[in-house]
């Protein structure tokens, strides 16, 4: 499966009763607006421009599928928290996001992504605070570790962790990744391969 044969997209949806049937196990991805996400779904696909990478961030209010092998979904959910989006649209957004993570059956497992140089941002946390009430399965991904080098890299997904580490008993599954450097694409469909069986 680390090879993809071939990638379609399938549909766009406003809602979530508009998704397609869910036929195929979903990978469903999400993180703050601009973290990378479009980036790292061309980069795991190997194409450009499947995933629309936004030049203006917040602008993807949709939900996006594409299917994969012909047997599973990468789910391109919208992104969350851009502070330049007006209240309402960012709740929406946000609602969106826990609509389809809470509901959508054929959910397996949610990546979520981190901007590798940041601190852990209030919207991620109250999300993450999310999932754990929710118990929906995820992943942490950080993205454009190119950008920094390996010791704050080291030291950021640190402290990260155990910020997370104090609320949370144990910790996800952690990747790290460069759409720049194509780190990362390997481990990531390792992990989706295995989960898949
Ligand atoms: P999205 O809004 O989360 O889908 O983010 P995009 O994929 O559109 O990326 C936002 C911006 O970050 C774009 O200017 C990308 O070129 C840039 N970017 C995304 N991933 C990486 C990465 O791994 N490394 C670097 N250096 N830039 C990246």
């Amino acid at each position: 499966m680390r090879t993809i044969r071939n990638a379609i997209f399938v549909k766009s949806s406003a809602r979530l009763a508009d998704c397609p049937p869910a036929r195929y196990p979903e990978f469903a991805f999400t993180g703050r607006s601009n973290v990378g996400k479009s980036s790292l779904i061309n980069m795991l696909l190997s194409r450009k421009h499947l995933a629309k990478t936004s030049s203006t961030p917040g602008k993807t209010q949709l939900i996006n599928h594409f299917l994969v092998n012909e047997s599973w979904y990468i789910v391109d959910l919208p992104g969350y928290g851009y502070a330049r989006s007006p209240y309402p649209r960012r709740k929406k957004m946000m609602k969106l996001i826990r609509d389809y993570v809470m509901n959508r059956q054929s959910l397996v497992c949610l990546l979520l992504l981190i901007d590798a140089r940041l601190e852990m941002q209030r919207t991620d946390r109250e999300f993450l605070e999310f999932l754990g009430r929710n118990r929906v399965p995820f992943i942490l991904v950080f993205t454009k570790t190119d950008k920094v080098s390996a010791d704050r890299i080291a030291s950021n997904t640190n402290r990260f962790k155990q910020s997370m580490l104090q609320e949370w008993e144990c910790l996800p599954p952690v990747f790290i990744t460069s759409s720049v450097k194509n780190t990362g694409r390997e481990e990531l469909l390792e992990f989706i391969e295995k989960t898949l069986q």
